[in-house]
């Protein structure tokens, strides 16, 4: 028989692995607006892969306030140019209609990962960052994807999402990149007043106080986040969303800090919602 029979997926990908061409393509999904953030994830792309393609898609159903979408800033021109320098071998710009020619009738959801923080106060959202992402891969099939852990709730739900559906495409966390004070680097920043901008170091700052906390030996989450609640009241134009202790893999809440642990948080300065988180443990 020259017929062969796989009965594990692990077998039969490695086998199908090798029967494709022997090229790697990394995919680096974004919304555009690319800053220093993207760039780092591009350039561990542009590392690991022989082929790089970005996308650049406002995804309209992963955000739940119409304003929020119509203000997304949208700079084609510079993002080309960011992706030409950094070697990008494909720009994927679709339209709206191109995406999505009908309303979806089919959606993604990771529940447990995603009714929480973000989640909680984003009605829509990550089901719509699932359903994006799922087009996009199957759109694409790269064989790795990059994301940011500046979303580490998104990247937690993707990383599920991939197990969970069986999709064969590796999933690359890139450490978060900051602004010399700390801010973490985003597209919304630049939405920011300049008296806004100085002032929002404080996300980073609570997340600080918080992770010393816990390094100093502190168990208990709501003492952790007292620490950090006392470093917000210092800055009276913050309106704090939340801060949260999660175990990094599932996003829950923990009861009590025993190893590595995310400390997420999300803070608005005026109509501009930011979000940072880092990783902490004992
Ligand atoms: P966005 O265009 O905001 O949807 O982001 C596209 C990707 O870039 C996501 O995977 C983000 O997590 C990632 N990203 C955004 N900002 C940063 C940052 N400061 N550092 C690292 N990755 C980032």
């Amino acid at each position: 028989m020259n017929v062969k029979v796989f009965r594990t997926i692990e077998e039969l990908r490695a086998r199908l692995a090798n029967v494709r061409r022997k090229v790697t393509i990394g995919c680096v999904p974004t919304m555009g607006a690319l800053h220093a953030g993207h760039g780092a994830l591009i350039d561990r792309a542009r590392q690991e892969c022989d082929f790089v393609i970005v996308t650049l898609f406002v995804n309209p159903i992963q955000f739940n306030l119409a304003a929020d979408f119509d203000s997304y800033p949208r700079t084609f021109d510079d993002d080309a140019a960011f992706c030409e320098a950094r070697g990008v071998d494909i720009i994927f710009a679709p339209a709206d209609a191109e995406i999505y020619p009908e309303p979806t009738e089919t959606f993604v959801e990771v529940p447990l990962l995603t009714n929480q923080l973000c989640g909680a106060h984003r009605p829509g959202h990550f089901r719509g960052v699932t359903t994006v992402v799922t087009k996009l891969f199957n759109i694409i099939q790269p064989n790795r994807a990059y994301f940011g852990e500046k979303d580490a709730q998104q990247l937690a739900t993707i990383r599920r999402m991939v197990r969970d559906l069986n999709i064969s495409i590796t999933i690359v966390g890139v450490p978060t990149v900051r602004e010399p004070d700390g801010l973490a680097v985003s597209s919304r920043n630049r939405l920011l007043t300049s008296a806004e901008r100085a002032r929002a170091t404080i996300l980073y700052k609570a997340l600080e106080a918080a992770r010393e906390a816990i390094e100093a030996g502190q168990s208990d989450p709501a003492k952790v986040k007292a620490a950090a609640a006392a470093v917000y009241a210092t800055e009276p134009e913050v309106q704090v969303e939340y801060l949260e202790i999660v175990e990094d893999d599932t996003m829950q809440p923990v009861t009590e800090i025993k190893g590595q642990v995310r400390i997420a948080t999300a803070a608005s300065f005026g109509e501009t919602r930011l979000i940072d988180n880092v990783i902490a443990g004992p």
